[in-house]
This record gives C-alpha cells, structure tokens and sequence, in this order.
C-alpha cells in the first residue's frame, strides 16, 4: 500500500452520521470517509469537534448577481464563499452564466446545476432569465434540462404590471407538457413562486419542488404533501418582501399589500407544510439580492417555523444530501466535511462559525 498524498485526519468527538447515528470518531484516507483504524504508520492530524456532512444550500446562484451574469472570476468568489461558510454542497437555481467548469474544480464545492431560469418577457428580474412565450416552454425546458445537472428552474409567477399584482406566467397545459419533457430528459423541476395560484398550477402539472413557497394554503399544503412535492423556502430572503412592498406601493398598491401579506404569515405558512409532512430543505438564495455564505442564517431561520434544531441541521445536511443523490457520512464517501466547535444540536448558531472545513479530503481554512 503507497502512502496517501495527505496526511489521515482523524476526526474525533462526534461524527453526527444523522439524527440517529453518532459515532465518537472516524478518519479521512485518501480523501474518502472511513470508520476503520487506518494503519498506525500513517502520519495523522487530527480534527476534534462536531463533525457534520458538508452543508446543502439548496438554493443558491453561482456566477449571478443583481444586475445579472457576472465573470467566472465573480463566481468563484460565489463557491470559494459559500465553501468557507461549510456549504459543500450546492443547488443553483438558475444562473445565466454556464459555471460547469465548476464541477473540474476539487478545491470548489459540489454542484447540481438548473441552467438558466425560464420566463416571459417582462416577468422576471432583468437578464437573469431566458425570456419566451408560452408556445417555446416545452423546447427552452427541453434544451435547460440537457444543459443542468438534473434540474430545471421555472419562474412560476411574477408581478404582471398590467394586472398590479402577482400572477402565473404559464398555462397549465403548456406546463404539464413542459414538465413531462424535463422528466423524460431525467431531469427535475423546479419553480419561483411567491403566491397562492401558481402553486395549484404547478402542482396539477407534476412540478417537483417549488422555491420560496410563500403561497402555501391549507389547500395546496395538503396536495403538496399527498404529492409529494418539496419546498424551499428561502426564509433569509423572503425577509426582503417588505422592501419589495415599499418599492412596488406607490404604482402596484395591490402587489405591495399582497406582498406584506405573504412576508406577515411566512412562518405560519411554512409550518403548516411542516406539519403536513412537506419535504422543506435549506436554501438561502445567494446571488439575487443576497450575499452567499449565509446558510447558517437560513437554518437559524428555520426554528421559526417549528423545526427542531436536528430537523433543520437535517434540513441542509442528511436529508439535502439524500435528495440531491449525494452521499453523507457513510464508509467510502467523499470525505466533505465540517467541524464545529460546539454542538450545532444544542444551537444552530455555531453553524456560522466552521472550525474546520474538509472538502474532497482535503483541509481549506480553519
Ligand atoms: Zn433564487
């Protein structure tokens, strides 16, 4: 047997596997995860704390800014960030610009892309969007889902400023055809939405997953868990729609109360679905109007709305991890990891603060 590369890290305190599987140690050998005793001729370092599987943003976006794509240098920034703040793993929910060259970097996280978002002309955030009618849904879904890692990003409803307030931007019958082709591609579907119609929408068309959420009702909580369709609520940047209400008052009185009335019932909203057995995981929707690195926050958030300490840590760790089709803490896996000081099961908040980060068995920072 050759000497590994790197030297073995030994992590030791607890290896929180998941709410249920705590063991007292473990090692990185050749940057995969292993519970056996390496043997004792090999150099070791070793790493003491509260060892979790690397963090899941689930909503995040690599290589956008609020004016729009920025450079590959920009986006590097986004994953060197987001990888110091512990997130290994990341879900982009839309980006304009093509960041695969991502997936050939060993020292940036992982990435499951959505390509671009979809719209309609005028209903979206300037230049982040393909912009198309109706009658183009089915091929730019088609092309998006060739183009991303297992996903496609909708945008599910905006405001459309002739009616002054949110409304959907496609036809159920267009969508069911779109979403139908994403999944003959192998691909997943994803979708903005802030209000309550496009949920109904989305969910008769065979929608996956919906991001934000914020018009969830008793009606459509209970056909989103029958469906079993999962929710990301970005609760960091649903803080933003009262800012959103104050730009919009003065010509779109309608919007801006609408708005306020989904940011008032945010947390009851999303803990209804919680109740409900709604899959919800942790995004932070880094790159529009937020920085990245913020994952911390946005589990933190999540207490608000019910969750326990371990379910929300489960909300951006196991249980992210297992929808994506990614591994956690198991033998043989990619030793992408990070260390706490103290025990994120007793305070979230020591989240924000990684003693170590391990990424492809290989230490960046702390
Ligand atoms: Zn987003």
């Amino acid at each position: 047997m050759s000497a590994p590369a790197q030297p073995v890290l030994h992590l030791t305190g607890q290896v929180i596997c998941g709410p249920e599987e705590v063991h007292p140690e473990a090692w990185v050998v050749d940057g995969h995860l292993t519970f056996e005793r390496p043997p004792a001729s090999l150099e070791v370092e070793r790493l003491e704390g509260y060892v979790l599987p690397g963090l899941v943003d689930a909503h995040c976006h690599v290589g956008l800014e609020a004016e729009g794509g920025v450079t590959p240098e920009r986006a590097e920034e986004h994953a060197v960030t987001d990888r110091e703040a512990g997130a290994l793993l990341l879900r982009d929910a839309g980006s304009p610009v093509d960041t695969s060259w991502i997936h050939d970097r060993e020292d940036l996280p992982r990435l499951v892309r959505a390509g671009r978002h979809i719209a309609r002309p005028k209903r979206y955030i300037r230049n982040f969007a393909h912009e198309i009618e109706p009658d183009q849904l089915v091929e730019y879904v088609r092309a998006e889902a060739r183009a991303g890692d297992g996903w496609v990003k909708l945008v599910g409803d905006w405001i459309d400023r002739e009616v002054g307030d949110l409304r959907p931007l496609w036809p159920v019958e267009v969508l069911t055809e779109a979403i139908a082709a994403a999944h003959e591609e192998g691909a997943r579907v994803t979708a903005h939405c802030f209000a309550e119609q496009s949920l109904l929408d989305f969910a008769a068309a065979g929608t996956d997953c919906i991001e934000h959420a914020t018009g969830l009702t008793e009606e459509t909580v209970r056909i989103f868990a029958e469906q079993d369709i999962a929710i990301v609520p970005t609760l960091v940047n649903i803080e933003n729609f009262p800012a959103f209400a104050e730009a919009g008052q003065a010509k779109f009185p309608a919007y801006a109360a609408h708005m306020r009335d989904l940011y008032a019932r945010r947390f009851e909203t999303v803990g209804l679905a919680r109740e409900a057995g709604v899959r919800i995981y942790a995004g932070t929707d880094a790159g529009g109007q937020l920085p990245h690195g913020l994952i911390a926050r946005e589990v933190e958030a999540m207490l608000q709305v019910g969750m326990t300490p371990t379910e929300a840590i489960g909300a951006a760790t196991w249980e992210a991890r297992e929808w994506l089709g990614h591994e956690g803490l198991t033998e043989g896996a990619s030793a992408d990891v990070v260390v706490y000081t103290d025990d994120p099961r007793r305070d979230v908040r020591a989240l924000a603060a990684p003693a170590h980060v391990v990424l492809r068995g290989v230490r960046h920072g702390g």
